[in-house]
């Protein structure tokens, strides 16, 4: 018998046991300091360049980038490994699921990645790492290498539209999944949210493991309230027996 697909939602819950706090959340750090939220957000980013000095200020010290996965990505990968066919959606921008050893192509970032730059002129992308460099050398604000124009994280910020693309394969993968499992999310900031009414519509499993309850608790077939570090783990054994 084929093996159910399992997709896996996750949000900032997930990484924090990895040290790394929950930015972008309806409660998280950028929406309680405006001018914190000024760095993240597309307008005032492109248009100030005061603004993109203290972004990529920011970014060096930025811990994400240091941050190691932890126990729960290690499961999600280990089951993959197993043989389970796994999908994995994630509102989250730190790359831990690939570190953990997840496939990139089997990893969907809803949000971007904090691990990359893009250029907003041409497109052109290249890892953070290689622009941080730059600005430890003295750039306050590196511009694009091949036309000049303002490079940024490989983040959505705010004021600017998710990927249609990557919205497109997280919702085809939702409708397709067997098993829909919402990690570390609040399930509060859409498009993401909604992708737990699409697994229920389309007869998947739903599984919500989080902390707080969320707006989908009523549509859940099961909900797990345990740490994430240990109930993940053990919720992903009982899928790969
Ligand atoms: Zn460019």
């Amino acid at each position: 018998m084929a093996k159910p697909l399992v997709a896996l939602l996750s949000g900032a819950g997930i990484s924090t046991d990895s040290g790394i706090p929950d930015y972008r959340g309806p409660n998280g750090l950028w929406r309680r300091d405006p001018e914190a939220e000024k760095l993240v957000t597309y307008e005032y980013y492109m248009t100030d360049p005061e603004i993109r000095r203290r972004s990529w200020r920011m970014r060096r010290e930025n811990r994400t980038l240091r941050a190691e996965p932890n126990a729960a990505h290690r499961a999600v990968a280990e089951l993959e490994r197993s043989g389970v066919p796994v999908r994995v959606i994630t509102q989250n921008v730190d790359g831990l699921h690939q570190l953990a050893g997840m496939p990139a192509r089997k990893v969907l970032e809803l949000h971007g990645s904090a691990r990359g730059v893009v250029c907003t002129g041409c497109g052109a992308r290249g890892p953070m790492e290689d622009a941080l460099a730059r600005v430890e050398a003295g750039e306050a604000d590196p511009p694009c290498l091949e036309c000049g124009g303002i490079l940024k994280s490989a983040t959505v910020m705010f004021g600017e539209r998710l990927d249609p693309v990557v919205l497109g394969q997280a919702v085809a993968v939702t409708k397709a999944c067997q098993v829909f499992i919402a990690v570390g999310s609040s399930l509060q900031v859409q498009p993401a949210a909604g992708l737990a009414d699409v697994a229920a519509d389309h007869g998947a499993r739903l599984v919500i493991v989080n902390a707080e309850p969320t707006p989908y608790d009523d549509r859940a077939d099961e909900i797990i309230r345990e740490p994430i570090g240990t109930a993940l783990p053990a919720l992903l054994r009982t899928l790969g027996d």
